[in-house]
C-alpha cells in the first residue's frame, strides 16, 4: 500500500507553517507552506505572465492538457480518497465519489471550453457589422472551503482554465493536501508552470486582502460562509472586480400527503446525512404534512438509527466527525437550544462516544420557525421537523429565509410540483430527488446565497468577458 502523501511530497513536512490535522484522531498528519505576502504578490505576476500564454493557445490544445489532467485524476482515486479522508473526515466511500464528481467538471468543461462561441448580430447600419467575442477575463483566484476540499476546486478552476485564465487557488486552512495534490496532477499532465498555483495560508483573511485589492486579479470566486462572501464582495468593490458567490443555504425539504414516503425517506437520508450533514445543500428544514407526517417520522428514525457513525477510513462507515471542535460547539448548542425551547429528540440529540469530534445522527420534532436551529445552517448530521397542514403555508414558511441555495419536494400531484417549483425562492430545486448534484446542470443561490453559477454551460461564463467590436467602412 502506498504512503498517503507520497503525492504530495514535495510540498509538505516544512519545519513551520500550515499545520494538517485530521478530524477523526485529532492527530496532525503534516505541515504545508504558508505563505508570506511577498511570495503571494510574486505568484500573482507570474500568473499574469502565465496568462499571455495560456490564453493564446488554442482551445483544443487547452482541452488535450485538460483531459489529461482528468484521466490522471480518476487513476489515481485511491490516493486523492485517502488524502480527502485524512483531512476532512468523511467516509472513504463517499471520498471516492468526490474523487469522481471532481473529474467530472474537468472533463465537461475540456469540451465546452470549445465551444466558447461569440455572435456576429445583424447589424444596425449598411457597411458595418458587428461582433461580439468572448475573451479569457484573465487571472482568476479561486477560494474554497473544506468540505468538498477537491471538487469545490476543479469546479471553478476546470472552466477558468478551460476558457484560458490562469488561476491562483487558496484553499481552506483545514484541507490543503487535496489542493496540493490536484496541482501535482495538473503539473503532470502538462499545465505549464504558473497555470495553476495552490497558495496555502494560516491567515486566510491576510491573503484575501492581497488578493482583492490586487489590480492584476480580474475575477474572484468564492465557495464560503455567506459573511466571508460579503466581506469578499465589499473587498473586491475597490477594483470593481467580477465575483462568483457559492454561499450558505438553509435549504427546505417538504413531504407532501401525496408523496411516496419511501422515496422521501431515501432522499431525506441522502439530503442530510452526506457528509455528515456538512454540505451547504443538505437539508436544512424538514417540513413534514401532518397526514404523514407519523409514517415519515417513523421511517426516517429507523434509517437514522442504523446509521454507522466512526472514523470514514474505516470499512462501512456512514457518518465520519465534523470537521473540529467549534463546528461540534455549534451543533450542540443549536440542538441544546431546540430542547430547551420545546423540540422533542427522537433519534440522538448528543455527541457520540467515537472521539471528540463526533455527532451522533439526530432527529428532532416538533420544531418551530423562531428557533435558532431553523434559522441557522446546522452543517452537522441533525435533522429537524417542523409540521404543516397546506401548500401555501409551507411555501411562505420554505422562503421565509435570507438563504436561496437548494430546496427539495416530494410530491406526485403534476399541478402542485409545478406551483411549488416555481414558488420555492431557490437556484436549485430537487423534486422527488435528495441529491441534485452533477456537472451537467447549474449550482448556485440566489438571495444571499451568492451569485452566479457552476457546472454546465452556464459555468464557463463567468470566466469570460464579451468583447463587442463594429466594423465599418465596409462599403467603398
Ligand atoms: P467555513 O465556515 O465553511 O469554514 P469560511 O467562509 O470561513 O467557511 O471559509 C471558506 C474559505 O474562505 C476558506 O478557504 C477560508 O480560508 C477562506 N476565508 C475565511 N476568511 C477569509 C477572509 N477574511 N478572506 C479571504 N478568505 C477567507
Amino acid at each position: 500500500m502506498h504512503n498517503l502523501l507520497d503525492m504530495v511530497a514535495g510540498y509538505i513536512n516544512l519545519p513551520k507553517g500550515l499545520i494538517v490535522n485530521n478530524p477523526a484522531t485529532g492527530k496532525k498528519i503534516t505541515t504545508v507552506k504558508d505563505y508570506t505576502d511577498t511570495e503571494t504578490h510574486q505568484h500573482i505576476e507570474e500568473a499574469e505572465k502565465a496568462f499571455k500564454l495560456w490564453s493564446n493557445k488554442t482551445a483544443k490544445d487547452r482541452a488535450s492538457i485538460l483531459r489529461k489532467w482528468y484521466q490522471l485524476v480518476l487513476d489515481h482515486t485511491e490516493e486523492l480518497a485517502q488524502i480527502i479522508t485524512a483531512e476532512c473526515g468523511k467516509p472513504l466511500f463517499e471520498a471516492r465519489g468526490e474523487v469522481a464528481y471532481a473529474a467530472s467538471f474537468i472533463e465537461w468543461f475540456a469540451e465546452e471550453g470549445k465551444r466558447l462561441y461569440g455572435d456576429v448580430i445583424p447589424s444596425h447600419a449598411a457597411g458595418k457589422r458587428i461582433l461580439v467575442l468572448k475573451q479569457p477575463i484573465g487571472v482568476v483566484v479561486a477560494i474554497t472551503p473544506w468540505n468538498f476540499p477537491l471538487a469545490m476546486i476543479t469546479r471553478k478552476v476546470a472552466p477558468a482554465l478551460a476558457a484560458g485564465c490562469t488561476v491562483l487557488v487558496k484553499p481552506a486552512e483545514a484541507t490543503p493536501l487535496s489542493a496540493l495534490a490536484l496541482e501535482v496532477l495538473g503539473k503532470k499532465a502538462g499545465l505549464p508552470d504558473h497555470v495553476l498555483k495552490v497558495i496555502t495560508t494560516t491567515e486566510p483573511a491576510r491573503i484575501g486582502s492581497i488578493f482583492t485589492s490586487h489590480p492584476i486579479i480580474r475575477k474572484i470566486t468564492f465557495t464560503g460562509s455567506t459573511a466571508v462572501g460579503k466581506l469578499l464582495m465589499q473587498q473586491s468593490a475597490s477594483t470593481v472586480k467580477k465575483v462568483s458567490m457559492e454561499l450558505g443555504g438553509n435549504a427546505p425539504f417538504i413531504v407532501f400527503n401525496d408523496a411516496d414516503i419511501d422515496a422521501a425517506v431515501a432522499g431525506a437520508m441522502v439530503s442530510k446525512y452526506r457528509n455528515a450533514g456538512q454540505t451547504c445543500v443538505c437539508a436544512n428544514r424538514f417540513f413534514i404534512h401532518e397526514d404523514v407526517h407519523s409514517e415519515f417520522i417513523e421511517k426516517f428514525s429507523k434509517a437514522i438509527n442504523a446509521l454507522k457513525v466512526g472514523n470514514g477510513a474505516d470499512d462501512g462507515v456512514e457518518i465520519g466527525p465534523v470537521i473540529n471542535e467549534v463546528a461540534m460547539q455549534k451543533i450542540d448548542a443549536l440542538v441544546k437550544g431546540a430542547k430547551t425551547s420545546g423540540a422533542k429528540v427522537v433519534v440522538g440529540g448528543q455527541k457520540h462516544h467515537a472521539g471528540e469530534n463526533y455527532y451522533t445522527p439526530t432527529l428532532i420534532t416538533d420544531v418551530t420557525m423562531d428557533m435558532a436551529i431553523t434559522n441557522s445552517e446546522i452543517f452537522g448530521p441533525v435533522a429537524t421537523v417542523i409540521k404543516f397542514r397546506d401548500e401555501d403555508e409551507v411555501i411562505r414558511m420554505a422562503n421565509d429565509t435570507p438563504y436561496g441555495l437548494a430546496a427539495y419536494f416530494y410530491s406526485r400531484d403534476l399541478g402542485r410540483v409545478w406551483r411549488v417549483a416555481e414558488a420555492l425562492e431557490y437556484g436549485i430545486i430537487g423534486i422527488n430527488e435528495g441529491i441534485i448534484s452533477t456537472e451537467v446542470a447549474p449550482f448556485g443561490g440566489i438571495k444571499q446565497s451568492g451569485i452566479g453559477r457552476e457546472g454546465s454551460k452556464y459555468g464557463i461564463e463567468d470566466y469570460t468577458e464579451i468583447k463587442y467590436c463594429l466594423m465599418g467602412g465596409l462599403n467603398s
